[in-house]
């Protein structure tokens, strides 16, 4: 097959000199030499199997070229085998000679390389073909005529759109994935990464390829939340403290930055409108790519050209001159120009002999004409540049590449950044108190006020002041016994100068006065004593609330020296920063 002898002995002293030991009870066996080739698992087969495929590839793309295969469509479809591990798929005619050719290039593969086909292990899936072809194709094929859709590399292939029960196959497999016994015993924070890494990650395959239908990301939006607030498959409205478009925020706009499926599935099927456009080589290039328009409109923003030698870049839809696209500096002349136009007409083209002019269509008006002069003056002194290839850029990136994160961020921008996300999420805290700071923030902590507001039984007063009405802002900063807390918690560390003043309103406010109040230097360390000072009252006014307890703040403060040294032993550099010495040391 045209390696080498170096190569093939290589490969002939690896084969005939390895051996396999099994190991049992952890004692390695006797050693078994291979004799009977590659097999399945060896490390080296995967690599060699598809060196012997690529053969298959190329044995198929010669006989093409040599026209001894019909092409497949009056388009330039490139795409006659699609090859993945041994999953082998041929795009034919039904046509007597193209199906022998084919049988006959699997036969002599499989003399050549061993691996034979299967036919009775293979499928026919006919594509627009009539009953003439059908026979024609069966007389020859004694495969199994199968109907679609069909699986193949994990995916539903289909010619028209999945029916439901596709697609419920799998939502179903989401709500299989939730650990069961276990997730009562995880924290929230714990099971928003089960959300996000396991039950987000799963389908991230799936809608990159196909886009889910809005009842399917509605059943699988309902697994996710049941189990990011309960850790079961569903969930009361009552049990969910934040709204579920909120959590599907990105951290930085208030989220918890679980993936939101519809932006996720856009963000994702973008890389092939971005592939196509940057590297038009590819087989499946000049297919049409079926994405929503808010996507397609979405790239057209986010990709500017730097046209060269113009060959790649579209003379009416894309971004080339100075960033803008002459559908925004023409839009008038940019109407009368045929569809089919706008998709074809490359920048080469256009500029060659001034074609452009000769897409536009019907009725010239005054405006028409006042576009096609200035675009006139434009491009006049526009000079093409031959010898580099054109460029297309990702604005939203650095690096102007593509990637998936900046499109998912892309379709957030504008947004209202959320003031305190920086405090909450990139504060060394353990996972499960940086959940209860976004409560917080969110207030959606179940204090009395929230409860009585909802009909709920609640305490009638604080529970550790019995002065006031219990909010969280009260709970945290405005209480005598919070603001005693602080003040003495503050003060172990020298700190007490910013502990919260009687006239303090908000816990936010305040947290952020008394973060932006020190120094770089210990800023990190005061944003955990604070979320960790929050956390304990809140625990104390639970135990106050429903195991009896009474308020104290010394039994709060031992309490908070404890969790203070557990965090510094976890990793909390910032606290050990803190320059004085912990309660009792
Ligand atoms: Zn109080």
């Amino acid at each position: 097959m045209g390696f080498g002898q170096i190569w093939r002995d290589i490969i002939c002293g690896l084969l005939s000199s390895s051996t396999t030991q099994v190991l049992l009870n952890g004692v390695p066996g006797e050693c078994i030499s291979h004799r009977r080739g590659l097999r399945q698992g060896d490390p080296l087969s995967p690599m060699l199997f598809i060196l012997v495929m690529d053969v298959l590839g190329h044995l198929i793309a010669q006989a093409a070229s040599e026209g001894l295969l019909q092409p497949l469509s009056a388009r330039n479809l490139q795409h006659r085998i699609s090859l993945y591990a041994d999953d082998v798929v041929f795009f034919l005619r039904p046509d007597v000679s193209d199906i022998s050719v084919t049988m006959d290039i699997l036969q002599i593969f499989g003399e050549a390389s061993g691996l034979n086909t299967n036919l009775q292990k293979s499928s026919v899936l006919p594509i627009r073909c009539g009953d003439l072809d059908l026979t024609i194709t069966q007389n020859l094929l004694p495969c199994a005529l199968a109907e679609f859709p069909c699986k193949y590399l994990g995916l539903p292939l289909s010619l028209k759109k999945l029916n439901k029960s596709q697609v419920q196959h799998f939502v179903d497999r989401i709500a299989d994935q939730l650990p069961g016994w276990k997730a009562e015993l995880m924290t929230r924070a714990g099971r928003k990464i089960q959300v996000q890494f396991v039950l987000t990650g799963m389908l991230i395959y799936i809608v990159m390829a196909t886009d889910l239908p809005a009842w399917a990301i509605k059943a699988i939006d309902k697994i996710r939340r049941g189990f990011l607030w309960r850790g079961r498959k569903e969930a009361r409205g009552g049990h969910c403290l934040v709204a579920w478009v909120k959590v599907c925020r990105p951290t930085g706009l208030g989220g918890l930055g679980i993936s939101d499926l519809k932006t996720l599935g856009w963000a994702l099927r973008m890389r092939w409108l971005w592939l196509q456009k940057t590297e038009p080589n590819r087989p499946w290039a000049h297919l049409p790519i079926h994405v929503p328009d808010q996507v397609k409109a979405f790239f057209a923003v986010a990709v500017i050209s730097e046209v060269g030698d113009g060959e790649h870049t579209l003379f009416w839809a894309d971004r080339w001159l100075h960033g803008q696209s002459i559908s925004e500096l023409a839009p008038r002349l940019f109407a009368v120009i045929s569809k089919r136009r706008i998709k074809q007409h490359t920048v080469k083209e256009a500029l060659n002999n001034r074609a452009w002019i000769t897409d536009i269509q019907g009725a010239i008006t005054v405006g028409v004409m006042v576009d096609v002069l200035q675009l006139w003056d434009i491009l006049s002194d526009f000079v093409l540049q031959p010898e580099r290839e054109d460029k297309h850029i990702w604005r939203f990136s650095s690096n102007g590449q593509y990637s998936a994160k900046a499109a998912y961020e892309g379709f957030f921008l504008g947004a209202t950044l959320f003031a305190p996300w920086e405090r909450i999420w990139k504060t060394w805290a353990p996972p499960k108190c940086r959940f209860f700071m976004w409560l917080v923030a969110h207030n959606k902590c179940w204090t009395s006020d929230r409860l009585a507001r909802r009909g709920l039984p609640c305490p009638d007063g604080c529970p550790l002041c019995d002065q006031e009405q219990e909010t969280i802002n009260h709970l945290l900063v405005q209480c005598v016994f919070a603001r005693e807390f602080w003040f003495i918690l503050l003060r172990q560390v020298g700190l007490q100068a910013l502990s919260p003043q009687p006239t303090e309103n908000s816990f936010l406010d305040w947290w952020e006065r008394a973060s932006n109040a020190t120094s770089s230097l210990v800023r990190q360390g005061v944003n955990s004593l604070i979320i960790l000072g929050a956390w304990i009252l809140w625990n104390h006014r639970n135990r106050c609330v429903f195991d009896g307890a009474a308020p104290s703040v010394a039994g709060a403060l031992v309490v908070a020296g404890e969790e203070r040294r557990l965090w510094t032993t976890a990793g909390a550099r910032g606290l050990s920063l803190l320059s004085a010495h912990l309660p009792g040391d």
